[in-house]
């Protein structure tokens, strides 16, 4: 049975995550407003605060499942600000595609490294198949030679290398693709812009070019051998990790609408407005009214974003239950923090506050990692049993 009691560590580990969070938040209107600055020395009161986590002992049978732990965190975290993301460690989706795509050799020399994944490009973003940038390998030097441009690079600059998509065969589509990895400082390989966002400005995100950059043989995910294989080293391993990346996404977009509707709670009462859970709507104001609403949307996101991280705790397929997170969480978080504005009016959209950033920073739930368009598309194949070629 799904359950999602939360045990007394695993509560801790929440609140002190918390009150962590609530400290990058003091710092979330200057990264706003200085984007790309990659300074997270300038939060060394948060670093000092998480390197202090308590740490929860190995999940027992009776333990909180680790996924749904990871995306409760997640959640509360960014229910602080989106700025919590400049005090991250660790990788981001490079790292989670050399787990599932690397070899243990790959996986122990490079599993240390600031990993960023580059698949999109200017004439290839929902349909990955339609990578460009190639890989062509050089017997006499045993080095692949790249050639390519990539886009939209979350981590772009701070990573120490990426994984990238390329193609060794653009007539053989998906098959053809294989990833490979880039360390940073290897010739031909650029970083000439930083892309200017709406929202989440406290992420780096970069574009790359590759030109004639050449890379060790044993550079490609999954070794020689993914050469042969039909879909090792490309798509299979990397849309493996989106089944588990996705609902991450979806429990990021959902704590910034968190922090926007205990904003707008917070509001409402110093108003006086009443909100009375026993009235029934009819009962209520109209802001309560409207108020209550966007929670329910809130708690079916959440409770749908927590279903698919259990079942990944379970081994049970998650692949459809994760887009479902997905999309759901893109729009219903726009529709929360548009709400909450509504409700606010005039202070909705001042920056004295926060609500208007986390109104724009939440806007990416539903576009990276797949838009909501294309998790509609994998929903619904899954549902009707449809192949790639019926739907699209
Ligand atoms: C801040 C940010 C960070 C990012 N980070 C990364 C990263 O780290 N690595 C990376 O590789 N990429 C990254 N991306 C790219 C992101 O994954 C793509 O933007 C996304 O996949 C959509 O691709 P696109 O922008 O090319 O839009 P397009 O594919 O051109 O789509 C445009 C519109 O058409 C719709 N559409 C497309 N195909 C269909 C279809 N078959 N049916 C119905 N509607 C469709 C889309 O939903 C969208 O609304 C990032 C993007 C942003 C904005």
């Amino acid at each position: 049975m799904i359950d999602f009691t939360l045990t007394e560590t695993d509560q801790a580990v929440l609140d002190h995550a918390r009150a962590g969070a609530l400290l990058c938040r003091k710092h979330a209107r200057y990264y706003d407003e200085n984007e790309h600055e990659m300074a997270p020395e300038v939060l060394p009161e948060a670093e000092a605060f998480f390197a202090n986590t308590p740490r929860p002992p190995a999940a027992g049978p009776e333990d909180t499942s680790p996924p749904v732990m990871m995306a409760l965190h997640t959640m509360v975290q960014h229910w602080g600000d989106y700025t919590i993301r400049l005090k991250r460690s660790g990788g981001g989706l490079g790292n989670a595609a050399l787990a599932a795509a690397g070899t243990p050799e790959q996986q122990a020399k490079w599993g240390g490294l600031v990993l960023s994944m580059a698949i999109t490009e200017p004439g290839c973003g929902s349909d990955p198949s339609r990578v460009s940038t190639s890989a062509v390998l050089d017997e006499e030097t045993d080095e692949w030679v790249i050639n390519g441009e990539k886009i939209f690079v979350t981590t772009g600059i701070r990573a120490d290398a990426a994984v990238i998509w390329a193609t060794l065969d653009k007539s053989a589509g998906r098959a053809g693709i294989k990833s490979f990895l880039v360390e940073k400082g290897t010739p031909g390989f650029d970083v000439p812009h930083k892309e200017k966002k709406l929202g989440i400005r406290a992420d780096d995100t970069a574009a790359y070019v590759f030109s004639d950059c050449r890379i060790p043989r044993a550079n490609l995910l999954g070794g020689d051998e993914s050469i042969s294989k039909k879909t090792s080293g490309g798509f299979r391993g990397v849309m493996k990790t989106f089944n588990m990346t996705r609902p991450m996404t979806a429990a990021m977009g959902l704590g910034l609408a968190e922090a926007a509707l205990d904003f707008t709670r917070e509001q409402l009462a110093e108003a006086d407005v009443e909100i009375d859970y026993m009235a029934g709507l009819s009962s209520q104001t109209a802001a309560a009214e409207k108020f209550i609403r966007l929670e329910a949307i809130f708690d079916a996101s959440k409770l749908t974003t927590l279903q698919a991280c259990w079942l990944a705790g379970e081994g049970k397929p998650n692949n459809m239950e994760s887009s479902v997170c997905k999309a759901h969480a893109g729009g219903a978080v726009r529709a929360i923090t548009q709400g909450c504005i509504e409700i606010l009016g005039s202070m909705g959209i001042s920056r004295d506050h926060l609500l208007e950033k986390w109104t724009r920073d939440c806007r990416i739930t539903d576009i990276y990692e797949g838009t909501g368009e294309i998790q509609r598309l994998i929903i619904a194949r899954g549902l009707f049993d449809y192949t790639r070629a019926d739907l699209k």
